[in-house]
């Protein structure tokens, strides 16, 4: 049998089948229509405007990774006008996160883009490293999940950027509506598939790949051969999560237009009256100034918990009200500098990138199976 030709050009040899579409495609083909699709989220979502500070959330992943090649290359092709930022958090991980961010400062000079560090531990005074030893491997992704929420937030504000960029895809989506439905989280199911969310003061969060699937991800940075990280967190990652995630990629292998199905039916998911006045209200935390729906942010909470040693009181605190005491050092958010009155300069960025560690998005367990390259 002659090989197939390109369901998209009809001239070139087939190489791939798209996962999303069962397409069998071409590689020139491929990177277009995948790199299209992005754009086109961009467009329809508006993102950006010209002119935006926009933060890439860098973990040396696969996933953060191709969004900072495709944010660049859609940058320059469109002109969108974005001063672009590498963003890492260090966790503090040892044998993981400090390699991981060995790849974003070479990704850092591949894409010619400044990139900022953030530790755990300059921010709280702990490495996960020191959490996990204090609280066991059972929790530790709440810690580390409640810590970088925050500290993406004081690091674009750091960097006065406008808009923080995240390499969360259609599979981490899908899985987020599953396991909120699952659990009856309302309040996080009638969000979660908010492609833009508003962090702190002005900063917001947007997921370009909202549409994007994972396995694709994967073949672009293969073919692509773009330099990432792909080991796994030494820590294991939400057990929870990785039974959705199994339940998804069963679906996915019977009928693969299940994942756009799932955050389109999360999409139109509508809150009811009487779930929204149980809602609470947003303030600020009384000791570090963070957005709060309690006295004490999540991670003011969890540290008090932390060093008084009361673990399971800092896991409940979490959820509910917590009385002030003396102690540790979380960085006030409110002395930050405003956004945009910081200048920070390629150079500086460069510079500071040397300095230190980091990570990104929440991690999630990467086992791709069946990705179809034609022979
Ligand atoms: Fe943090 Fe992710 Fe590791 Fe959990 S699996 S400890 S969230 S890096
Ligand atoms: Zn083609």
């Amino acid at each position: 049998m002659p090989p197939s030709k390109c369901q998209l050009c009809l001239t070139s040899r087939a190489i791939l089948k798209r996962p999303k579409t069962s397409q069998q495609v071409c590689k020139a083909c491929f990177f277009w229509v995948f790199e299209e699709e992005v754009h086109n989220t961009i467009v329809q979502a508006d993102l950006f405007q010209k002119g935006d500070r926009v933060a890439i959330g860098a973990s040396g992943g696969k996933d953060s990774t191709v969004l900072a090649h495709i944010m660049k290359t859609l940058n320059d092709r469109y002109d969108y006008g974005l001063d672009l930022f590498l963003l890492s958090i260090d966790e503090g991980i040892t044998g993981y996160r400090d390699d991981s961010l060995e790849t974003v400062k070479r990704n850092q000079v591949q894409y010619d883009l400044p990139l900022k560090i953030l530790s755990y531990d300059e921010l709280y005074g702990w490495t996960m490293d020191r959490i996990v030893e204090t609280v066991g491997r059972k929790n530790n992704c709440t810690f580390c999940g409640v810590f970088r929420r925050q500290a993406l937030d004081r690091g674009a504000a750091q960097l006065g950027v406008d808009h923080i960029v995240t390499g969360h895809n259609a599979d981490d989506i899908a899985e987020t509506v599953l396991m909120n439905i699952m659990r009856g989280d309302i309040a996080r199911l009638a969000r979660c598939t908010d492609i833009v969310t508003k962090g702190e003061d002005s900063i917001r969060r947007s997921k370009p790949f909202k549409y994007a699937y994972e396995k694709e991800i994967v073949m672009y940075a293969y073919f692509k051969r773009l330099d990432y990280f792909s080991t796994e967190c030494i820590y294991s990652p939400d057990a929870y999560r990785g039974h959705a995630r199994v339940f998804l990629k069963d679906l996915e292998a019977i009928r693969p237009s299940s994942i756009i199905d799932i955050i389109k039916s999360g999409e139109t998911f509508v809150l009811a009256g009487e779930v929204k006045k149980g809602m609470k209200a947003q303030q600020t935390c009384l000791r570090c100034g963070y957005i709060s729906s309690n006295d004490l942010c999540k991670a003011c909470a969890l540290l008090e918990g932390l060093e008084g040693g009361l673990n399971h009181k800092a896991l409940k605190s979490t959820q509910k009200d917590t009385g002030l005491t003396e102690g540790h050092r979380v960085i006030p958010f409110f002395e930050r500098r405003p956004a945009k009155s910081i200048a920070l300069d390629r150079e500086k960025a460069a510079a500071s990138a040397s300095a230190s560690a980091s990570a990104a998005e929440p991690d999630v367990v990467v086992r791709v199976e069946g990705l179809s390259v034609l022979g």
